[in-house]
């Protein structure tokens, strides 16, 4: 069953897998690390043009390391979760400053870079180095849990012990590289989350979901994932040519990028209601303000948080203390990272007035 299981999936992979992607077969670590930290959380049709402008920009570990950080978190603008930019970032100057700019090349010393996992680890260590180490994403659990019929949730410490048991045990010597990739494409192209192509499926003839009939049972998860609503109300506020912004230094979503000046609401607010609260008054104090438009609402999906903002465009004709925020010409907002709802929003002509 095991045999059959590697050796079908390579098979498949010489024959017939025609996916490509700009990385693959790629061997430079630091290309590979690079596409798959891009890759993580992010749809590959995405990650894809971001990859290439992060090798354009960087073609090296030691050129990602030197570059200011402001410029890189513009080039990831977009791709959200910047805690991924930040420890990328973080993990390049550690390669530079600890391993004199040569990726390591050993599984653990790779997975002791800042924001590498060990699905990362075994990404890399595999498809660089060709090291003995299966890898265990998203598309692995799918394929694993339905050919073997496993409903230990794969988000449960023992699932993921389970799972990495048996993705190690079906790792053949000395092929690792196209054996990850092969499995990985599979799950992609062929298990896939919706409508497997089972008739067509080479492991068909011995996978136990598609026999039993619970490919759409697996794989199971324990925990139910809770979305958590936001009500962002952002004070776009005009002196001049120069607009207030800051950046979001808190432990929270969006750090380290910059916004307008922020009242959060715990509801859905009106914002005419908003401007005789007390938050809003904390903010404009007895500053004289017109309010020039309302945008309508903007809706932002992360993983566990949904956030809608709204955006009003205060002038003033006096320049007002506001602490915390730095006025900065509007024709340079580009100069800095804006979370997409943000950038949208600037997007918006009609709405902006700039
Ligand atoms: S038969 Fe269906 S469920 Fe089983 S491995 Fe193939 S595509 Fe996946």
């Amino acid at each position: 069953m095991k045999q059959f299981f590697t050796n079908t999936l390579l098979e498949w992979n010489k024959n017939e897998n025609t996916r490509s992607m700009p990385w693959k077969g790629e061997k430079d670590p630091y290309r590979i690390w690079l596409s798959e930290i891009i890759l993580q959380q992010t749809r590959v049709e995405q990650g894809w043009a971001y990859y290439e402008k992060f090798i354009l920009n960087y073609p090296t570990v030691k050129e990602l390391a030197a570059a200011p950080e402001e410029a890189v978190f513009r080039l990831w603008q977009g791709l959200g979760y910047y805690a991924r930019c930040k420890n990328m970032l973080a993990a390049a100057r550690q390669i530079v400053s600890a391993y004199h700019g040569h990726f390591p090349n050993t599984y653990e010393t790779i997975q002791s870079l800042k924001g590498i996992g060990p699905y990362t680890a075994a990404a890399i260590a595999s498809f660089a180095f060709n090291l003995p180490h299966a890898v265990l994403d998203g598309n692995v659990f799918r394929v694993l849990s339905r050919f073997f019929d496993i409903d230990t949730p794969i988000d449960s410490t023992a699932g993921k012990k389970q799972f990495a048991e048996l993705a190690q045990e079906l790792l053949p010597h000395g092929l690792s590289a196209s054996y990850n990739q092969s499995i990985m494409d599979f799950g992609a192209v062929v298990c896939k989350h919706q409508q497997p192509a089972c008739h067509t499926c080479p492991l068909a003839g011995k996978c136990k979901a598609f026999q039993l009939g619970l490919t759409g049972l697996l794989p199971v998860k324990a925990k139910k994932l809770v979305i958590r609503k936001r009500y962002f109300y952002y004070l776009v506020l005009q002196y001049k040519d120069q607009v207030f912004i800051r950046k979001r230094t808190e432990s929270d979503i969006w750090q380290n990028l910059h916004e307008f000046i922020l009242i959060e609401a715990p509801a859905p607010e009106d914002v005419t209601a908003l401007q005789s609260t007390a938050a809003f008054k904390n903010i404009m104090k007895d500053i004289r303000y017109n309010t020039d438009a309302v945008s309508g609402t903007f809706k932002q999906q992360l993983t566990h948080q949904t956030i809608y903002s709204q955006f009003l465009m205060l002038s003033v004709s006096k320049k007002p203390e506001m602490p915390g925020y730095m006025a900065v010409p509007r024709n340079q907002l580009d100069h800095y990272a804006f979370p997409k709802t943000i950038t949208d929003f600037l997007g918006n002509r009609e709405l902006t007035l700039f």
